[in-house]
């Protein structure tokens, strides 16, 4: 069913606490946890704690969720004290996501450039 833990995913493993991490900051809904190959001085993942396979996909089925998520962005990058930062939600292999749990990643910390490449 839609939201409910799958056996086989990481982020899962992550949110029941089989599989440790870092975490930073977790609410009724979401889990934040450092990335565990960090690409700027702040490298934390934001997620729901219900399954959903990527950002699109948590969109359509529960917008109150999604909005949960994005507001922990935003709270992640104020507590590690970011005046830039990016929010990126890969969607799909293309786009380089390789975990199919819906996760945003906020970076900061360092310069970035547009476009990402
Ligand atoms: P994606 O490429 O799907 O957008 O992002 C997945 C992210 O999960 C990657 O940045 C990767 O480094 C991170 N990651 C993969 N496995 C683990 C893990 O076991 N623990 C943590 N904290 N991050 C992970
Ligand atoms: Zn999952």
């Amino acid at each position: 069913m839609a939201g409910e833990p799958q056996d086989d995913c990481l982020f899962c493993k992550i949110v029941a606490g089989h599989v440790p991490a870092t975490i930073v900051r977790e609410t009724e809904t979401t889990v934040a946890f450092r990335d565990i190959n960090p690409q700027a001085p702040t490298h934390v993942l934001v997620i729901p704690k219900a399954h959903y396979a990527n950002a699109a996909e948590l969109a359509a089925a529960d917008p109150a969720l999604t909005a949960d998520v994005l507001r922990e962005t935003e709270t992640v990058a104020d507590e590690d004290k970011l005046e830039s930062y990016r929010i990126v939600f890969n969607t799909g292999v293309g786009a380089g996501q390789t975990v199919f749990h819906a996760h945003a990643h906020v970076l900061g910390g360092r310069g970035m450039h547009w476009p990402p490449g």
